[in-house]
């Protein structure tokens, strides 16, 4: 294993380390590791990190994280030293100085796999090679000199990947009835349970068989409400009856989450449904929302020259990944997420198809299309594993046959995902990509984004009304934004009417909005406007009727003439005006909306609805100006397009009541208010002792807003604990301000301090790092509130800054109002605060504490938490030595009596 003739360089937060060729590794000043590595390319774990480290941006070098990817595309590894270590097979580190040896050594390892004749991921990688090396990527050399030229030119990507069948539409499922005791059977199967089952999941197995039952009343479906305790097993509990009634009926149960951490936790259950791997593919297929998925068409276009730089780079890797990847789905899916990250600006969403501009049936690689395979496979799955905004969207939308039988889990998120799927945004950006979609890109863009006249030139020069249309509608979207328009706006010189009334938006947004969290979103209600914004609105109203009559009318000939059929019009030419026709009417969808929230302007307001103005910032830069429009009660809709098209529906979640045990509040956040009929209850506890393995401390003396008392207060709770903490704060800024003051102490002691919005790293790998090391901390924002699933000794400390009181937004405000005032806001902390609390204890032998830093929590907001819990409000000093006495505290015991 001879490593790679290069230096390493190693950086944390507790220094610096360099290795030398044959040297163990020394610690190295900042100044002498920057000026070493301008000089030498060094061997990096993690080149943005690093660079963050050293506060040097531009640090480049060789990343083994990249030849990681390169050598083994679509396999999963921590992106740590350790984590490395552990993925190539080798001891990891004992300390940070043999940490930068180490890096030698894992590019060692990952030279000597081009030289195994077993090496499963070759294919591919001599021709993707020489392309990197024309980029200048700096690995290319090494790998050049230790792979073998193969002897037959290699296969072309697209020809390594598999072709998806057309088949027959599936006939409806059988009408049947699965009867509780085939469920429990069924559990006990999945189980592996040879004697009893617990009684809360053999219950809950049984009770689930209601949703499989036929309906009774058109539009009404069979809705059961089933809040189950962690620890329950929810997702056998109903996979067993969905199993059963997906095999005997013949149909697909669509079972969505909101977090893709449960999706793929569903997804790993698989091999217990069954056991073929062939099998299991077929019937159990994982689906999320196009934009998700590698566009083929668009890494054709950035292998052959749209991509330049280091972007290119990025493109050939993912091409290498997309030749061994399980179904193509670059989020959350077997690319890793890190890859992405290493590349910065050069973004991987221009990899996917984001702007909705697949040509469908048009493209060259259609039968091997990542979502249009996945498409089919879900039509024929027995299971299919979604999400809860890609269940709702095919719900709504008749390009797929809307889901009939669906398990929602993480059910107390629907309220969430509904208000996002059926809210409208008429923003700058938004309106730039319409325009982009019709005209075409502007300036020198290369590939194929050329715009409607280009894609449909043969339509246009055989039918006159529809090249009339055309050209009508490319003259409209000239009058919407284009490249340059924020900084016009900025400037007061808006071009066109839509850019007019951005303008005014953004005046308006300025003189009456307050500022919650300083260089972040800015926002007013959308109430009482003035003259200027009112005609504003009316000149932009009337410019996107402008181009949605031609559109219509561009749709109906489009239409005509694939039902004209003329001789032209072969194969190729059928698909590309197919493609055309579903494009348009997205597009179409999305101008009616826009319409519609535009002409609400200056007139009476709509109760149903919640409107305002916002200006989007990061860190002080304005990026975006625009409208919203949310649903007062995003479960209506909700209701109409989804729940009462199935034919039965479980909502099921550990917190399903919110934390306050309230029966009306699930219906209300699930939907099922809405319906005409009776839903069904179902609860089970948790059956874990919360009593002996965790308690909640409140804080009493740290202040609020005296961030250095805050940042002390964290610092010693981290240490107290050993790691293992997850931090949670409700303020970016704040966030910030304390990883800042706490990080190198931290880190000197040991104790890696990890931050969603200061790692360049995505969430989910930060989990990932997090839950690989059991003395790292974590701190974050919501998402980590509600999305961490960490069992074990990587999580036994959460520490929430304050109380998660909602942010003062003009639609809080209007629900508020509607949802009975302080009653509302206390129902919406308790159910955070259940939720964060449900981070703690994942799995039998867990144990921790729960930690507020804040004196102002009201006690009536304390039966969030779970009963039995010891709750105690202590001085800061008795905390940490309640935490430090947490490692001799008993883990945690089933405390239910089985059946
Ligand atoms: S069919 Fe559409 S999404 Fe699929 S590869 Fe082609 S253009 Fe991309």
């Amino acid at each position: 294993m001879p490593s790679p003739p290069l230096p390493s360089l190693h950086a944390t937060h507790a220094g610096i380390w360099i290795a030398g060729r044959g040297e163990d590794g020394r610690e190295a000043s900042r100044g002498e590791a920057i000026a070493r590595a301008a000089e030498t390319p060094h061997i990096i774990l993690n080149a943005p990190l690093v660079g963050q480290r050293l506060g040097y941006p531009d640090l480049s070098g060789l990343d083994l994280l990249e030849l990681f990817a390169f050598i083994h595309p679509a396999k999963f590894a921590v992106p740590t030293v350790p984590g490395m270590c552990r993925a190539v097979g080798i001891d990891p580190p004992s300390n940070e100085t043999e940490a930068a040896a180490a890096l030698r050594r894992i590019a060692g390892v990952l030279l000597d796999v081009l030289e195994q004749p077993d090496w499963a991921e070759r294919e591919g990688a001599w021709t993707s090679n020489q392309s990197l090396a024309r980029m200048g990527w700096g690995w290319a050399p090494l790998v050049n000199a230790r792979l073998e030229r193969p002897e037959r030119g290699e296969r072309m990507l697209y020809s390594r990947l598999k072709q998806w069948e057309e088949t027959a539409d599936r006939p409806p499922p059988r009408t049947i009835i699965v009867p509780p005791s085939a469920a429990r059977d069924r559990l006990r199967e999945l189980t592996g349970a040879r004697s009893e089952l617990r009684s809360g999941q053999a219950a809950m197995a049984e009770e689930a068989t209601t949703v499989f039952a036929p309906r009774r009343q058109k539009d009404v479906p069979n809705m059961l409400l089933a809040e189950a305790g962690t620890g329950i097993g929810k997702t056998l509990a109903y996979l067993s009856p969905a199993s059963l009634w997906s095999e005997a009926s013949g149909g697909t149960v669509w079972v969505s989450t909101f977090t893709k951490a449960l999706q793929r936790q569903l997804d790993a259950e698989g091999p217990r449904l069954v056991a073929d791997p062939a099998e299991r593919a077929r019937r159990i297929v994982v689906r999320k929302g196009r934009e998700n998925y590698l566009c083929l068409l668009n890494l054709e276009d950035a292998l052959q020259g749209a991509f330049s730089g280091r972007a290119a780079i990025l493109a050939q890797l993912v091409g290498r990944w997309a030749a061994f990847s399980k179904d193509g789905d670059m989020v959350g899916g077997d690319l890793p997420g890190w890859l992405p990250s290493l590349f910065r600006r050069a973004g991987a969403t221009a990899l996917t198809d984001r702007r909705g501009e697949c040509v469908y049936a048009g493209c060259p690689h259609y039968r091997r299309c990542f979502i249009e395979r996945a498409e089919r496979a879900g039509r024929e799955a027995d299971i299919v594993i979604a999400n809860h905004a890609l269940v709702m969207i095919n719900a709504a939308r008749s390009r797929e046959i809307a889901p009939q039988r669906i398990i929602f889990d993480e059910g107390h998120h629907l309220f969430d995902a509904a208000d996002s799927t059926f809210g409208v945004t008429f923003g700058g950006q938004d309106v730039i990509e319409m325009r982009r979609w019709i005209v075409g890109p502007e300036g020198k863009s290369r590939g194929r984004r050329r715009g409607l006249a280009a894609r449909l030139m043969d339509v246009a020069s055989y039918d006159h009304e529809g090249a009339q249309a055309l050209e009508a509608a490319i003259e409209a979207a000239r009058a919407m934004p284009s490249d340059g328009w924020l900084q016009r706006i900025i400037e007061g010189s808006p071009l066109g009417p839509v850019e007019a009334l951005l303008g005014e938006v953004r005046g308006m947004v300025y003189a009456r909005a307050k500022a919650q969290d300083a260089g972040y979103g800015l926002e007013t209600e959308l109430a009482e406007p003035d003259g200027a914004l009112v005609s504003a609105a009316a000149a932009a109203l009337e410019s996107l009727e402008a181009l949605q009559k031609p559109l219509a009318a561009l749709s109906r000939r489009l239409e005509a003439v694939l039902e004209d059929a003329p001789d032209w019009l072969d194969s190729q030419a059928r698909a590309r005006v197919d493609g055309a026709i579903n494009g348009l009417a997205w597009r179409r969808e999305i101008l009616s909306a826009w319409i519609a929230l535009l002409a609400r302007i200056g007139g009476s307001a709509d109760p149903e609805f919640v409107d305002w103005l916002a200006i989007e910032r990061a860190e002080g830069r304005e990026y975006d100006v625009a409208i919203h429009r949310r649903w007062l009660d995003p479960t209506k809709p909700l209701a109409k397009v989804v729940l009462s098209q199935a034919q039965g529906v479980l909502v099921t979640s550990a917190t399903l009541r919110g934390g306050d045990a309230s029966w009306s509040r699930a219906e209300e956040r699930t939907g099922a208010v809405h319906l005409d009929c009776s839903v069904g209850r179902f609860e089970a506890d948790s059956p874990f002792d919360y009593s002996a393995c965790s308690e909640v401390l409140i804080v009493t003396d740290v202040k609020q807003g005296d961030l250095a008392g805050l940042a002390g207060a964290y610092a010693r709770l981290i240490e107290a604990a050993g790691g293992g903490t997850l931090g949670l704060f409700t303020a970016i800024q704040r966030l910030k301000a304390v990883h800042s003051r706490i990080a190198d102490r931290l880190a000197r002691a040991g104790l890696p301090l990890l931050a969603q919005h200061v790692d360049p790293i995505d969430a989910g790998t930060l989990v990932d790092i997090f839950r690989d090391d059991p003395r790292a901390s974590l701190l974050g924002t919501d998402a980590l509130r509600d999305g961490v699933d960490v069992p074990g000794e990587s999580l036994r400390l959460v520490v929430m800054e304050r109380v998660p009181w909602p942010r003062p937004t003009v639609l809080h405000g209007a629900r508020r109002m509607a949802g009975g005032g302080s009653a509302y806001d206390d129902a919406v902390v308790r159910a955070r605060l259940a939720q964060a609390f449900g981070r703690l204890i994942r799995r039998e032998g867990d144990r921790g504490t729960f930690v507020i830093l804040s004196a102002a929590m009201p006690s009536r907001l304390l039966s969030a938490f779970p009963a039995g819990v010891p709750i105690r409000r202590v001085p800061l000093d008795e905390a940490i030595a309640h935490v430090a006495a947490a490692g001799t505290v008993v883990p945690v015991t089933m405390r239910e009596p089985v059946t």
